[in-house]
């Protein structure tokens, strides 16, 4: 296997970074080069350069799982906020209990479009910029009870003065 150096620190990236930055600003044109080659690059030795990644996850899978598990719970914050907070029927706000509900119960078709995992479902919601149409969050207890469109007891307790 190639040899490789050692992993850069955070700061020596953020340098390199930086740097990177003002180049791209100063001379466009040198920038555009680089990006070129880096494609090109990357066109030629794909297959290398994926499994070279991949031998990097299964003898460290750590580091990418933290980003993932990461990346995750703070678009899960983001989804909740960006849909009320709190329950749509019974107005519970533990995060923990909150879900998307599918008001027009299509939900088996979103998640098939997106893999079948709801955080997927989430990161499409994010580029889409939250849409609102279509989309509830209610707590497992009330998406339970709406299963098969059926009425939340909430609401039939309302209903019924019971
Ligand atoms: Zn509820
Ligand atoms: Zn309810």
């Amino acid at each position: 296997m190639e040899k490789r150096a050692a992993p850069l620190t955070a700061a020596e990236r953020n340098r390199r970074y930086r740097e990177r930055q003002k180049t791209a600003e100063d001379w466009p044109e040198r920038s555009e080069k680089i990006r070129e080659r880096t494609r090109a690059h990357y066109a030629a030795n794909r297959q290398a350069i994926l499994a070279r990644h991949k031998a990097n996850y299964e003898a460290n899978p750590e580091p990418q799982r933290k980003y993932s598990r990461d990346r995750a719970a703070r678009d899960r914050r983001e989804f909740l906020d960006a849909y009320g907070g709190r329950c749509a029927c019974c107005g519970e706000t533990e995060p923990r209990f909150l879900c998307l509900d599918h008001v027009n119960r299509d939900g088996v078709r979103d998640r098939a479009a997106t893999g079948g995992r709801n955080t997927g479902i989430i990161r499409r919601l994010k580029k889409q910029g939250w849409p609102k149409d279509g989309y509830r969050l209610l707590c497992a207890n009330c998406n339970t009870a709406t299963a098969w469109g059926r009425v939340c007891p909430h609401q039939e307790k309302e209903n019924s003065n019971a």
